[in-house]
Formats: structure tokens, sequence, C-alpha cells
């Protein structure tokens, strides 16, 4: 049996950023990843404007948007800024270039490796190949066998269906309506020669049947015609309930880091992976930008608490909500998941 440093299960964006800075430490790290690429996610693909600081080429971008086009029941907004507040990746073309960035610092990746099963020093593969770890990281999202292992349980999940279509859209469109999707939203994220349509909500609140026909419902009014095409949905695991265990480490999806309120979760998958991979190289590392991401975490979890209320409750706060973000009394990104960047 070959022994690791750090063995990561799950090669998304969150489990790369951990193995990346651990191997330009000079630690000798493993990713397992189930899929045979890495990189294809069900996802819109959306990042916050702290994004930016993530180290990303520019041509990893695929669109920016300084504006965001609001609407719901009653109120429809555009809020501008300077900047771009929301900026969109391929999903695909992220994982390629996380993945080479990877290999380039050390790290050995085995695709195709679906881990089964986890016992205290070792991982074991579908194919019975067996991997010992020093520390080993779940990476590996929503479902994720190694919260499993640790036995810490999920309560609620969101689920996210998206359809990529063909065409040339110019706004960044969110869509709030609770008649169609209780909490959750509808959504238009534009990339280069496509855009994402698609809702998110939770799971608790709609079948994933009702919630794909109020999708191609709400889309069909907007000139949108999605039945005909193919939808992808994955479920979101907002359900945090720590990250540091021992020697073992919960990032991103798998620690239910994706924010409740959006189901974004790309921008705290890769700070947790970070972080993690900072307080495997030293023990005492006080993690500031993990207390910020699980602080926003918890203010999402409570907004989302308040539009949860009975029907006409839930409807109100969601257009008190948007009505703050239309006269700036609650700014775009406290919505996102973005903190400050370590100095
Ligand atoms: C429809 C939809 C739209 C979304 N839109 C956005 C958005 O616009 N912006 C945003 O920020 N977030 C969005 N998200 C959420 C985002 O996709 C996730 O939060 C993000 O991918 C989490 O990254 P991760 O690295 O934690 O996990 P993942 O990206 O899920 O990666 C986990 C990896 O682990 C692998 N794996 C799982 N189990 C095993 C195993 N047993 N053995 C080996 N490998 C395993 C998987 O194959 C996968 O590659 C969306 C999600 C959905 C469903």
């Amino acid at each position: 049996m070959k022994k690791f440093h750090t063995v990561i299960v799950g090669g998304g964006p969150g489990g790369l950023a951990c193995a990346t800075l651990l191997a330009q430490q000079g630690k000798e790290v493993l990713v397992l990843e189930r899929n045979s690429v890495i990189g294809p996610k069900v996802c819109a693909g959306g990042i916050p404007a702290a994004g930016l600081g993530l180290g990303f080429p520019e041509a990893l971008w695929e669109r920016s948007f300084a504006s965001q086009h609001i609407s719901s029941n009653w109120q429809q907004t555009v809020i501008q800024d300077a900047k771009p507040i929301i900026r969109t990746v391929d999903r695909g073309r992220l994982g390629r270039w996380m993945a080479e960035r990877a290999v380039a610092a050390g790290v050995s990746i085995a695709t195709s490796s679906l881990v089964r099963k986890i016992t205290q020093d070792r991982v074991i593969s579908k194919a019975g190949e067996e991997f010992g770890f020093c520390f080993l990281v779940g990476a590996d999202g929503s479902s994720s066998l190694v919260r499993r292992h640790l036995g810490i349980p999920t309560a609620e999940m969101g689920i996210g269906i998206n359809y990529q279509m063909p065409g040339n859209f110019s706004e960044m469109q969110w869509h709030l309506n609770p008649d169609l999707f209780g909490n959750g939203y509808a959504w238009i994220f534009p990339h280069q020669g496509t855009a994402s349509i698609g809702v998110y909500a939770r799971r608790s609140a709609s079948r994933p049947g009702l919630l794909l026909n109020s999708l191609h419902h709400w889309a069909a009014g907007h000139g949108h015609e999605l039945k005909s095409r193919q939808p992808q949905a994955a479920l979101i695991n907002a359900d945090f309930r720590g990250w540091r265990f021992d020697n073992y480490f919960l990032i991103g999806d798998a620690a239910g880091l994706a924010s409740g309120l959006t189901g974004e979760g790309i921008y705290s998958a890769i700070i947790s992976g970070e972080e993690a991979a900072r307080t495997i190289l030293d023990a005492r590392y006080e993690s500031e930008r993990m207390a910020q991401i699980i602080k926003k975490h918890r203010q999402h979890a409570r907004i989302l608490e308040l539009t949860s209320g009975g029907k006409l409750s839930g409807k109100l706060v969601l257009e008190a909500l948007v009505f703050c973000l239309r006269i700036g009394l609650i700014p775009f990104n406290a919505l996102e998941m973005g903190v400050d960047q370590p100095s």
C-alpha cells in the first residue's frame, strides 16, 4: 500500500485548491476522483466579485457583469456597480486549469477512482486499491462519503437544476417567484455563446418534478423553450456542522459550506480547501477566512429562515430583501460568499 501525507477524496475546486497548496509546500498529495475527467459539473458557474482574488487567469472568465437584474412579484430592479459584481466560469475549463496547476505543483491525481471505503488510516477504491494517509480531506461534494464516515448527518439539502442554452445573452438575471420556487429563485447566467438557465430551491420546499415544471413554465413565459432540452440536476449541501476533525477535514459542499440562500459554493469550496491545507501544514494556524466564511454562511441561513415562514410572511420578507437591495440598504455582496483576501 502506498502512503501519502494527505489523501483528498474528490477533484472538484475545493479538493484541487487544497492539494495544490499542500504540494507547493512539499507534501505528497493524492487526489482521488471518481469521474474519468476533472471539471465538468452541473453548475451555473457564477463567482462573486471576491473571486477575482482567487488568481484565475483572465482568459478563464467567461463573462463579467457589473449589473444584476432582479425581479420579484412586485418589484424589478437593476443593481449597478462600477466593477463586475459576478463573473462566470465554465466548470470544464476551470477544472482543467486547476488540475494542470495541481499537477505542476506535484499533486498525483487519479481519475476513475471511486472511493468506496474509509478506515482509520487508509481509503479503499472500488477497484480495491488502498492508499494510506496521515491526513484525509473530504472534498467529495454534497453526498460526501467522508462526511458519512465521520458520522455527520445532513438534515437539509438544496437542489439545483440547470440547462445550458445556446445563444447570446446580455443580462445576468435573478427571478424570485415564491409561487413557483418558494424561497428559491430562477436565474439566467450568461456564458460565452450560451447561458445557464436554472433554478435553486430547498429540497424540502418542492419535489424535483414540480420544481422542473415550475422552471419550464417560468422560462416559457420569458421566451425560453427548455422542455425539449436535457436538464441536469444536483444536490447542494448547505448543512454546515464543522470542518476540522483531528486529522480529517471536510471542505466545500462536503462540509455543507454552500450558501443555503443562493446555492453558491465554488468560492467557499476553494477558500475552505486552501484554509484546510494551511491548517494541515500548521495545526496552530487560526483561519480568519474560515471564520468569515462560517459567519457569512450563518447569515445566509438566518435570511433563509426568515423567508421560509408562512407563505405570506415569506413573500413579504423576500420583497423586503429586494427593496433593501434596491435602495442600497443591503449591498449585493451580502448575498455572496466572498470574504477578505489574506494580507
Ligand atoms: C444547478 C447548480 C448550479 C450551481 N451554480 C453555482 C454557481 O453559479 N456558483 C457557485 O459558486 N456554485 C454553484 N453551484 C454549487 C457548486 O457547484 C458547488 O458548491 C461546488 O461545485 C462545490 O465544490 P466542491 O469542490 O466542494 O465539490 P464538487 O465540485 O461537487 O466536487 C466534488 C468531487 O468529488 C467527486 N467525488 C464524489 N464522491 C467521490 C468518491 N466517493 N470518490 C471519489 N470522488 C468522489 C465528484 O465526482 C466531484 O468531482 C451550483 C450547483 C448546482 C447543482
